[in-house]
């Protein structure tokens, strides 16, 4: 199963959750979901009780669409995270959470996930100094996010940074100016989050 591409609102009024795809959209009275309390579609239909497996599913598919990674490279962090000593769940939250194009978001530098990892990929982030082009990357305490010094990279950054009034999670440091500059202070854990999961859900759903 590939990524959605069709109306992102759709993902959120699915899954009954605010999964923040759209940048400044989802924190005004805008919001599909905030406008909307109704399932997705031109008629309201009434939803019937999810079963066992439904509420798994959706689960794993509200983690999977609020950080925007295909089934694939899901299944490869449940592996990780199943193979690794610490508690699966905590591990396979840590390991969407330090995903650079995660982590470009939560610092500021991107309005959305999709947009910081066009950021990513079109090759605008430097970390630790070195141009880094892949949105999964996986960044590690005391890595030092920067954007390539260039007056359209660093215009877009701070153009997003003036209009973010999100708050910079804890294990994550930001010094804005001129030259935007993050840190990451920890490795993050499942506290760190950016959305409420139930990680036990999704486990069973992957080992069914
Ligand atoms: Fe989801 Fe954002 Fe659309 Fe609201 S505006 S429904 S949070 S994508």
């Amino acid at each position: 199963m590939g990524r959605y591409t069709g109306p992102v609102c759709r993902l959120c009024r699915r899954e009954g959750v605010k999964l923040f795809l759209k940048s400044l959209r989802c924190d005004s009275p805008k919001c599909a979901i905030e406008k909307r309390d109704q399932p997705p579609g031109m008629h309201t239909v009434k939803r019937r009780k999810a079963t066992d497996y439904g509420t798994r599913l959706r689960e794993k598919q509200k983690v999977k669409r609020f950080y925007g990674v295909y089934e694939k490279q899901f299944r490869r962090y449940m592996d990780i995270a199943g193979r690794s000593k610490g508690n699966t769940g905590s591990t396979l939250m840590s390991l969407l959470e330090r995903r650079l194009d995660n982590i470009v978001h939560r610092l500021g530098f991107a309005g959305s996930r999709r947009a910081s990892r066009q950021l990513v990929g079109h090759g605008h982030i430097r970390v630790n100094g070195g141009k880094v082009t892949i949105p999964s990357y996986q960044v590690k305490a005391n890595d030092v996010i920067t954007v390539k010094s260039r007056p359209r990279s660093l215009g877009y950054v701070r153009n997003s940074l003036e209009s973010f009034h999100g708050r910079v999670p804890d294990f994550l440091s930001l010094v804005t100016g001129e030259n935007p500059e993050g840190r990451v202070l920890r490795l993050p854990s499942i506290e760190d989050a950016s959305i409420p999961v139930q990680p036990a859900l999704i486990i069973e759903f992957m080992s069914r």
